[in-house]
Parts: structure tokens; C-alpha cells; sequence
């Protein structure tokens, strides 16, 4: 979207912008006051968990950061930045910073991300990516001993697919991906399947079979854990994966129309892996 430059004007977003910017306190402020007030309205945000301070997760994160040898490269798609409730700034405050670089974008080039394409190009480099040539990172983990660099994409299925894709880069590292047998805690948001987990559980998983530690992956899922009896308490309602709702004549959403969605949903309830 933001590559469509040059219009003349159809976008009324950035031309109000413009006008009010040069025409200082004018009339053409006019408008402007009429915008929803609550648009602007920012709670106050925790420093170290990010969320609201009302709700603040410090409590349940550990006391110091813990002391890890991986080093994450999570990269953001960014549409998952903003969503209310994300779950990599629970992850973040968990690690110590050198240890957890978030990296926001849909691509990823070599001249804009130097140190990126230096460790994507790093043989002791994993990306978490459950792509046809994947391995089970145990059996990755078993053979390493040296510390490594694991990558892995935030955001739904499909930007993480589209992040894997459109970036050349992402396709050095030795794909890995954890066994589906891992099921998810992060029932406030609904899932494809079952399985389908959440970025902090997917880091919390791995790092702990990286560092051969499994307190790693109970201090991690920790807030998390914490966040969603939170969200339940206060109305949240779960939501179970798409998957579980089909095999219990549960969905209650009209069925799709188009054949391809249909057709992704019969493999969902036939437990196919898509
Ligand atoms: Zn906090």
C-alpha cells in the first residue's frame, strides 16, 4: 500500500494533515474537532510489559531477565504491532534486551538490514518456519551446542507466509518447526487450529528446547497465562480454533461461498495439515 505514491488527492488522510500542518490555527483546523475524542485517548502504558498501567503483567514476568545463550529475531509484520493485544512485548520483557530484537516490516533487503542478512546468512542460524523442508528442532537442538540465532515471524499465518516469501533472505537459515502436539494456551484470540500457536508461546517452546531448559518455556507462558485468565474474568470470551468449532458442529459463522475457503475448511476438520 504505501508504495502507491503520486495520487492527486484521493487519500483525504495525509492532505487534512497537510493543510492543518502549514495553515497553522486557520479555518481548515474546523473539521478537526469534530473527530471522535476517544481516538486520541491514551492510557497510561507500563514501561516494561506495554500493557496498559491498570493491567499492567509485571507481577507474573520474572524478577530479572532470564539468562539465555539464543538470541531471538523476531520480526513483525506490521499489522501485528498494533493489534491490543500482542503477546512479543510479554516475550521482550522476559529476555534481556540483546537477546530479543524485534524488527518491524513486511520486507527485508540486505541494504536497508545489514546485521539481519549477516545472521540470516550465520550457519548456526534457525528459522522458525514450518515449510515443507522444516526439521523438528529437537533434533536440531540434540546436535548444536554452540548458541545460536532463531528467527521467527509475527503475525497471522498468512503475513508470516507472505514475510517468508517475498524475503530471499528468509530462506537461508535451516528451516525448523515444533512438533504439533503443542497446543495452545492463548485462547483469547481464535486460531486456525488447535496448534497454532501464539509468538510468545512458539519462542517460549523453542528457546527452552534450545537451551535444553524446560523453566524456561513455565517462565515465559507465565503472563500469558496471566493475561488470558485476565481477559476471561472480564468478559473476554474464548475462542476456540476454527478447527474445534467445525468438529463440534460449533461454527456458527455462514459457510464460505468460495470453493478454495470450502475446501480449507473440509482439510481442517479432516485434521489435514494446511
Ligand atoms: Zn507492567
Amino acid at each position: 500500500m504505501e508504495g502507491r505514491g503520486g495520487g492527486s488527492g484521493a487519500d483525504p488522510g495525509p492532505a487534512t494533515a497537510t493543510a492543518s500542518a502549514s495553515g497553522g490555527e486557520g479555518e481548515g483546523c474546523e473539521g478537526l474537532w469534530e473527530l471522535p475524542v476517544e481516538r486520541c485517548e491514551r492510557r497510561p502504558v507500563c514501561g516494561r510489559c506495554s500493557r496498559p498501567q491498570k493491567v499492567c503483567l509485571c507481577p507474573f514476568l520474572p524478577v530479572h531477565p532470564l539468562k539465555v545463550s539464543t538470541c531471538l529475531y523476531i520480526i513483525q509484520h506490521p499489522a501485528e504491532e498494533s493489534r491490543v493485544l500482542r503477546t512479543v512485548p510479554l516475550l521482550a520483557a522476559c529476555l534481556p534486551p540483546d537477546k530479543c530484537k524485534i524488527l518491524v516490516g513486511r520486507r527485508f533487503n540486505e541494504d536497508r538490514y545489514p546485521e539481519l542478512a549477516t545472521v540470516c546468512r550465520n550457519p548456526n542460524t534457525l528459522i522458525l518456519y514450518p515449510g515443507a523442508e522444516a526439521t523438528n528442532l529437537e533434533e536440531v537442538a540434540v546436535m548444536s551446542s554452540s548458541p545460536s540465532v532463531m528467527i521467527i515471524i509475527d503475525g497471522t499465518w498468512s503475513q508470516a507466509k507472505d514475510i517468508f516469501y517475498k524475503n530471499s533472505l528468509f530462506r537461508l537459515p535451516k528451516q525448523v518447526q515444533l512438533k504439533p502436539s503443542i497446543s495452545s494456551q492463548y485462547v483469547i484470540r481464535t486460531q486456525p487450529t488447535n496448534t497454532c500457536l501464539s509468538t510468545l508461546e512458539c519462542a517460549a517452546v523453542a528457546l527452552s528446547i534450545m537451551e535444553k531448559n524446560k523453566s524456561i518455556q513455565e517462565i515465559i507462558l507465565h503472563p500469558l497465562q496471566a493475561l488470558c485468565s485476565f481477559q476471561l474474568q472480564h468478559g473476554a470470551q474464548i475462542h476456540h480454533s476454527k478447527e474445534h468449532l467445525l468438529k463440534n458442529g460449533l461454527y456458527d459463522k455462514p459457510m464460505p461461498k468460495n470453493k478454495r475457503k470450502l475446501r480449507r475448511m473440509e482439510l481442517l476438520v479432516n485434521n489435514v495439515k494446511i
